[in-house]
């Protein structure tokens, strides 16, 4: 079983990088994909976690926006992590999310509702990735919703009053870095209509002329009609597709290897890369 999107700690998972390791072997997923929210920073503990029997891919899920607004998740995999432009890219978006988890806190705050930023960095292991589920979290600490799901659906969605986007480069111009990493490139979830506005269907030419590789077609979030519009796309310009979990440890329903991707279509993905950087032990 071959699960290509799961996010540990270091964002905004609830599982450590080794537990998440530990979980996917014996759930019995063959190879895995860590990708956290704009960060690389789980990289490493998951490589010296991991043991015989699991192939590791190591990735990031790299927030972007389009020119005309619209909230695209991309998954970068097997890139070289010493490819500065791109890091820097993941740096920024990060310190970013700070000053827009303020704008949020201070809305909410209008609005009557009782949260600091205090409350959110609470939430938060050292270092990772700073994201609406961790207010979500300190929501539920403070008694103001029951769990993620009911904040993210009474406060936190993208068309809530409260919700703020924070700087984000292009589809294009990431897809481009990623490649020039050496990595690949897989839209996540793109559309996923009940999280808020979808990419229309015209961006998928310009996303593969800076050299998109893949589509997430099964997950969670997307209908067996989006699934179809999607495998249309995949068909129409010769992409890859895959399946994957989107896990995030105990915050969200998705479990492990839920969805998960063809070995062929896998097989294919890898073989773009510049390297072979699958990491066995
Ligand atoms: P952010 O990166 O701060 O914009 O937050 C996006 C994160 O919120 C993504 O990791 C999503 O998985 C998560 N998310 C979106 N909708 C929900 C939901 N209904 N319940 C829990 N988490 C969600
Ligand atoms: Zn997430
Ligand atoms: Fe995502
Ligand atoms: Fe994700």
């Amino acid at each position: 079983m071959i699960d290509l999107h799961t996010h540990s700690k270091v964002s905004d998972g609830t599982d450590s990088p080794s537990m998440l390791i530990n979980k996917a072997m014996a759930a019995g997923i063959t190879t895995l994909a860590l990708t956290d929210h704009d960060t690389i920073s789980g990289w490493e503990e998951a490589r010296t976690a991991l043991r015989p029997g699991m192939d590791l891919v190591l990735g990031a899920e790299i927030s972007c926006q389009t020119e005309d607004g619209v909230s695209v998740h991309m998954l970068g995999l097997l890139f070289d992590p010493h490819f500065m432009p791109l890091i820097e890219v993941l740096d920024q978006t990060r310190d970013n999310r700070i000053g827009r988890m303020e704008k949020i806190i201070a809305r909410m705050q209008g609005a009557g509702i009782e949260i600091e930023m205090a409350d959110v960095l609470a939430q938060l292991s050292d270092g990772a990735t700073l994201g609406r589920p961790h207010l979500a979290d300190a929501l539920i600490a403070k008694g103001v919703v029951k769990d993620r799901e009911e904040a993210f659906s009474n406060l936190l969605h993208n068309n809530s009053a409260h919700y703020v986007s924070h700087f984000s480069p292009t589809p294009e111009a990431v897809i481009k870095l990623i490649k020039q990493a050496g990595g690949v490139a897989v839209i996540a979830h793109p559309y996923a209509t009940l999280r808020g506005k979808i990419v229309r269907p015209t961006s998928f030419q310009s996303f593969v002329q800076a050299g998109l590789d893949g589509i997430e077609v099964s997950h969670r979030d997307q209908s067996v009609e989006e699934r179809e519009l999607l495998m249309a796309i995949v068909n129409e310009y010769d992409l890859i597709f895959t399946g994957s979990s989107d896990y995030h440890g105990e915050g969200k329903l998705n479990q492990l290897a839920e969805f998960t991707t063809n070995p062929a279509q896998w097989k294919k993905l890898e073989a773009r890369a510049d390297q072979r950087r699958v990491i066995r032990t």
